[in-house]
């Protein structure tokens, strides 16, 4: 007899498997949790947590969760309508080749892409080295005294170096000048960022204009090496010129070029950016990939982004940390100079990676090949009747001038499958790169030739031609002498040589990362294999609009899901961080309140408890900074804003609140603060970095907010990856979405110019996001916000005896974070909240976020991703932790020698035959029994980050200096 099925099929498909393999705790774990809470359901915690004001009016109305292989074969038929066409484009973006050994065990591994940002020196050793050898690989071949750990792309990168300059120089000026052979995104970016702090932007379009305009005043001029047309200029005495009016000469240029032509540190620049991209990032359509910036030495001090130092830790060894922290933890706020906080370190630290595998001769002999068969194209282009408009000298670009028969050759090159690019009305451009071979060479000759013409000889043309490298400018000095770049050039020493860095770091593939304001969730593999697709990964961000229709399908979808997430009319994804969203929604007021001809509203109140980027990026649109206070329960203290807001009535631009706010708490009474700013004319800004809290529960755009941007990597999944890349979509209410940015160099209108260098900016990272919402779907992304609250409730109360937390909502509940409060062992025992966070570092955890927003506490932020186990493991450290601090408090311990001031520990300390301290070496190793079987080892003790800043030190370490340590 046939027995009935039981189970309906649907429920066998199991459409919605992803949502459990993204949220860690089950059913059981999720009815432990609410039992300790003394809570009945899910459901009734939430309605404690979240205001009833805000509560969404309906669901989101997103396509329902699909599973991990539906939503790659859906994936892969959008990403197919891309049309992957040979790229002779240039412009900044050029083919290359990731080696497999980076590509595998850099890119494609969670050791390397799940780390955080290096705040944390001891558990962040190896990505640190490899930046170090970034910015050794940068001031090499710029031949610059220091250069940064990365920028967010070549273009932002000239207009930071725009605003160090004019807060550097002695000239009074307010006129910038551009050599208008600059890329044109990079010269549309200055224009963005130059308009509202009132600086002149001068583009000199003809030597004529560049003579004129260098007899003007300036603050700085920026010229590109070798330039956007191919052309490699002289630009010594230009460079005296500059100097000569107390202005800085910026030079963007070209790392793989500069292994053949004398870098510019030589011939006088002040400030050098450009971008790493082709050292092993394919295009991305445009990113990520990391930028660089290098100074003169007297710059130092106010060089934007990261910067990785060379300091020691406490038992003498030298031990990398992020160099002048506290200026760049804090943004320095109201008085920022910039507002980067999330970079570029993953595509940095396989640019490096790629000098390190290749080496100094490996770099020139690549570069030499694209050179040589530049040269050849170019003498078999002259043969063919079609001379380059600079012919003496040219890297790896050249210009012709083709008239009318331009879009003719144009289309006989896509017929080919293959792009050029259309320049200055008359020209064809075409760029070689490290991919390009003889077949290509032939390929475009065959493109130019008219029917019927004979094609020059590949060999007769290599024969006898001459280096089109300009005699007086081939680079002499040698570079990447270091014996990092001379030693991993076999795949095995490379492998090695990358897993040693990896292992000496904590990501997450090791343990939870709870650190708040940052939501370190799963970054799943499903989501993760897309981005080196083909069809994403070697799209040229300036192709044809035909051609990328992929990632248009792409765009519209995921900004149709984040609408509906967030509540708002409408978004762009081209701001490639938080910041630049910041910065880009800003924009938005202030373009708005300028069509109301309402220019002089330019004041942002910004609350005391905000991140550091939001008064940073008020300050880079030229917003003048209001603080506003907090009341004793870390809400915005209505009366004072309300003051606040009297006083600025007729000024006043915008509010820039975080919500939750920075202190894990939902402030009920956030309707009512939008409506008092709207009542004076003001715009809401609700920093959206901890949308993970909201998402499917509530949404600013329904409850006042007027602009956001989102952090894709916190809440939409895309990897830390040690400090970036990131993704900042801004978001704004309907009357705002014609403020949005433009990108005039890719055809997109708009009333605001560019943002980033490309009008997708960081578009190869978007499909991580897309998968997680098609895998999620509604049900899931509601599931995993109150799991993520569920989590932080969870750890708030079972370490409620021994760290309270600080700051509670109405009925005692915190949001998705909670502050731990530290503040008090100060005085009982000498304990800081520092001691707490290098002590889980022994018991094997990356320490929660330090220090912010309250100093000396711990905000600990589990995320949904993490299971009960977890939880439970994180939960008994600090408990143990707490102990060893009451050991102190009673004097069994000595406040200046015990378990907490001395770690980590390191093997080194604990296996030497001398131990002086008054606890055991199993204390300080195991702590809890486990670890005897699994035990991270800091490399280094704790580090010094005072010693570091006094002796700056950014390049990589002379290998004597490690003695017996390495
Ligand atoms: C992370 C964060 C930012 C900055 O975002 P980035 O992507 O790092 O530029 C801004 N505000 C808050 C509250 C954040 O947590």
């Amino acid at each position: 007899m046939l027995m009935p099925s039981k189970e309906p099929l649907a429920a066998l498909e199991n459409a919605s498997e992803f949502i459990a393999r993204h949220i860690g705790p089950d059913s059981a774990d999720e009815a432990r949790m609410l039992a300790a809470l003394g809570l009945p359901s899910l459901d009734a915690l939430i309605d404690k947590v979240l205001p009833a004001s805000i509560v969404r009016s309906k669901p989101m109305d997103l396509p329902a969760p699909v599973t991990e292989a539906d939503a790659l074969a859906e994936l892969k038929a959008l990403a197919s309508k891309n049309q992957v066409l040979k790229s002779f484009i240039g412009q900044g973006y050029y083919g290359t080749l990731t080696p497999g050994v980076i590509l595998r065990n850099i890119l494609e591994n969670p050791a390397w892409y799940t780390a955080y940002t290096p705040y944390q020196a001891e558990i962040s050793q190896g990505r640190m080295e490899a930046l170090v050898n970034f910015q050794t690989m940068v001031c090499d071949l710029t031949g610059m005294p220091i250069a940064n750990a990365s920028m967010l792309d070549e273009a932002t990168a000239a207009a930071e170096a725009m605003t160090l300059a004019k807060r550097s120089v002695k000239s009074k000026s307010n006129r910038i000048v551009l050599a208008g052979d600059l890329h044109p995104q990079t010269i549309e970016v200055i224009q963005t960022r130059a308009e509202p702090l009132g600086l002149e932007v001068l583009v000199a379009n003809s030597k004529e204009e560049w003579e004129a305009a260098l007899a003007g005043d300036m603050f700085a001029a920026v010229v590109q090496y070798p330039a956007s047309s191919g052309w490699i200029v002289d630009w010594k005495a230009d460079v005296d010129a500059i100097h000569a009016k107390q202005a800085a000469a910026i030079v963007a240029t070209d790392l793989l070029a500069l292994t053949l032509i004398t870098p510019p540190g030589e011939w006088g620049a002040d400030i050098v950016v450009g971008n790493s991209q082709r050292f092993g990032m394919p295009m991305g359509a445009g990113g990520p990939h990391a930028a660089f910036m290098a100074c003169r030495d007297e710059y130092k001090r106010s060089l934007p982004g990261r910067l990785v130092g060379v300091s020691v830790d406490v038992h003498g060894n030298p031990a990398y940390r992020l160099a002048l922290q506290t200026r760049e933890q804090h943004i320095r706020r109201e008085k920022a100079t910039s507002n980067i906080c999330t970079a570029q370190v993953l595509p940095a630290v396989i640019a490096s990676m790629y000098a390190v595998y290749h080496g100094p001769a490996g770099l020139k002999r690549i570069a030499q090949r694209v050179a040589r068969l530049t040269a050849i194209l170019s003498r078999g282009l002259a043969e063919l009747g079609f001379t380059a408009r600079h012919h003496d000298s040219a890297f790896d670009t050249l210009s012709l001038h083709t008239k009318d028969a331009s879009d003719a050759i144009l289309a006989r090159a896509r017929a080919q499958g293959v792009n050029l690019r259309k320049a200055w009305n008359e020209y064809l451009c075409i760029s070689l790169d490290e991919t390009s071979s003889r077949a290509d060479v032939e390929l475009l000759w065959s493109i130019f030739a008219q029917p019927g013409q004979a094609l020059p000889n590949i060999e007769a043309m290599d024969e006898g031609s001459t280096s089109l490298i300009p005699e007086g400018l081939q680079r002499s000095s040698a570079y990447l002498t270091h014996p990092v770049f001379n030693t991993h050039h076999s795949e095995t020493a490379m492998l090695r040589y990358i897993r040693s860095l990896s292992d000496k770091d904590l990501a997450l593939d090791r343990s939870m990362i709870p650190l708040g304001s940052c939501t370190m969730k799963l970054n799943a593999t499903s989501e993760m294999i897309p981005i080196t697709w083909p069809e994403f990964a070697n799209m040229h961000p300036f192709a044809p609009a035909d051609q990328l229709q992929g990632y248009a399908l792409l765009d519209a979808q995921l900004r149709e899901w984040l609408c509906q997430a967030t509540g708002y009319a409408g978004i762009s994804l081209q701001p490639n961080a938080g910041s630049q969203g910041e910065y880009a929604g800003l924009l938005a007021i202030k373009a708005y309140h300028a069509s109301k001809g309402e220019s002089h509203r330019n004041i942002c109140l910004i609350p005391s408890s905000a991140h550091g980027t939001n008064p940073a990026s008020a300050q880079m649109v030229g917003l003048q900074v209001v603080v506003t206070k907090c009341d004793e329960n870390g809400n915005v203290d209505m009366a004072d804003l309300k003051l606040a807001c009297e006083k600025h009535s007729a000024n006043l631009a915008c509010i820039m609140i975080t919500y939750p706010s920075t202190h894990g708490v939902f402030e009920t009474q956030v309707k009512e603060l939008c409506q008092l700013v709207h009542s004076h004319g003001g715009r809401v800004y609700v920093d959206g970095a901890n949308m993970n809290a909201q998402v499917g529960l509530a949404a600013p755009g329904e409850f006042g907010g007027d602009v956001s941007h989102l952090n894709l990597h916190k809440t939409f999944c895309i990897p830390h990856g040690g400090g970036g890349p990131g993704v900042g979509p801004v978001c704004v209410v309907e009357d705002l979405v014609p403020f949005l940015p433009g990108h005039a160099t890719a055809g997109v209108p708009g009333k605001v110019g560019a943002v980033s260098a490309a009008p997708l900016g960081n578009a190869a990272v978007l499909p991580i996001s897309w998968m997680y919402i098609r895998m999620m779907g509604e049900p899931g992304l509601k599931r995993a916000t109150e799991t993520a609250i569920l989590n932080a409730n969870y750890i708030s109360k079972r370490l409620e005896k021994h760290f309270p937390t600080l700051y509670a909502g109405e009925h005692g509940h915190v949001a998705h974070e909670c502050i731990l409060d530290l503040r008090h062992f100060k005085d009982s025992c000498g304990v800081m909240a520092e001691d707490v966070a290098k002590r889980l570092i022994d018991y094997g955890f990356h320490a929660p976020t330090l220090s912010f927003p309250v100093p000396n506490t711990l905000m600990v932020e589990p995320t949904e991703s993490e299971s009960l186990y977890e939880l439970d493991r994180f939960i008994a450290a600090m408990v143990a932790i707490r102990g060893e601090i009451a050991e102190i408090e009673a004097g069994r311990a000595a406040q200046d020698d015990n378990l907490l001031k001395n770690a980590p520990h390191t093997a080194e300390t604990l296996l030497a035959s001398e131990w002086s301290h008054g606890y055991s070496r199993e204390a300080a190793a195991y702590p809890v029994p486990a670890l005897r079987r699994a035990k991270y080892w800091s490399p280094v003790g704790r580090v010094d980050n005072v010693y570091g800043d006094r002796n700056l030190f950014c390049s990589c370490v002379p290998l004597e200096s490690y003695g017996n340590a390495s």
